[in-house]
């Protein structure tokens, strides 16, 4: 806390207490992930969105890939003192990628397949509607399959010829069958054995909003509900769903925003205590 003081005229001056700015840890760009920690009992919000705050203080957020270059953080400790932090959000170019040869029902669907799409798609998002209020994140990330990276973060595709959503994730390419493990502790929050354009599907819970996403694999290890270790084989690498060749699809998401795995693990590696 420092003090500042404001004097108007000759004789009025006012002294008011200002927080000092709060450390961040992280990275502070599209796709990234942020931690910072303030005094417990503190109330945190980014852009107006409420972010979970532990009992020690500890809180986290992330960045979407079309997060705008600039975003406000603000915080209320349990004694009233309101405090806002302007950051500045690093922009990123982003690759364009085609990829041919995937089955044409999943690039062009019927609209009895759209439906089930739609469908299935309400079910991820259902799942990462719900966090558990438990820092599972704290474990940090690690890479949950060895094989080639085939695909990164991201990228503008080009499906079969068409225009089509950015990359949400990355995409490990290695032999069907080749373990996946998961990235950091969490809660299983959904297994579903075939979607239509992800395949075998698990989610992962890491709480205070934060989810992992494997899709693709050829075989599924745990059940809905699980509690999870960092490191336990949840599933196998396949090429199950929308994919033209076995590869394990990697998600990280903060409430929906979708973050580059690459940076998370960067930012926030397995095995690293993250300093208060
Ligand atoms: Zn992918």
């Amino acid at each position: 806390m420092r003090f500042l003081v404001a004097c108007v005229g000759l004789y009025l001056c006012i002294t008011s207490a200002v927080a000092d700015p709060i450390a961040l840890r992280g990275r502070l760009e599209q796709g990234g992930i942020v931690v910072g920690s303030v005094a417990p009992g503190t109330s945190v919000t980014i852009d107006g969105r409420a972010v979970s705050v532990s009992n020690t203080g500890r809180f986290v957020f992330g960045l979407d890939r079309d997060a705008k270059t600039s975003a406000t953080l603000a915080m209320r400790t349990s004694d009233g003192v309101e405090t806002t932090q302007v950051v500045s959000v690093g922009p990123r170019d982003w690759l364009i990628e085609r990829v041919d040869g995937l089955p044409q029902n999943t690039v062009t669907p019927n609209p009895e397949t759209v439906k089930r799409i739609r469908a299935e798609g309400g079910m991820i998002v259902a799942a990462r509607n719900r966090t558990e209020p438990v820092p599972f994140f704290e474990t940090g990330f690690l890479q949950p399959a060895q094989g080639r990276i085939s695909g990164v973060f991201g990228s503008q595709r080009i499906l079969n010829g068409r225009p089509r959503s950015p990359h949400s994730g990355l995409d490990i390419a290695a032999p069907t069958g080749t373990p996946v493990l998961a990235t950091a502790d969490g809660v299983v929050s959904l297994v579903h054995d075939g979607m239509i354009l992800t395949g075998k599907t698990v989610m992962i819970d890491h709480g205070f909003g934060l989810d992992s996403v494997y899709i693709h694999m050829s075989e599924i290890a745990v059940a809905q509900g699980q509690r999870i270790r960092q490191g336990e084989q949840i599933g196998a690498i396949g090429m199950t769903g929308r994919t033209n060749g076995p590869h394990l699809h990697f998600g990280i998401s903060w409430y929906g925003a979708k973050l580059d795995p690459q940076t998370v693990m960067s930012a926030l590696p397995a095995g690293q205590d993250i300093p208060q």
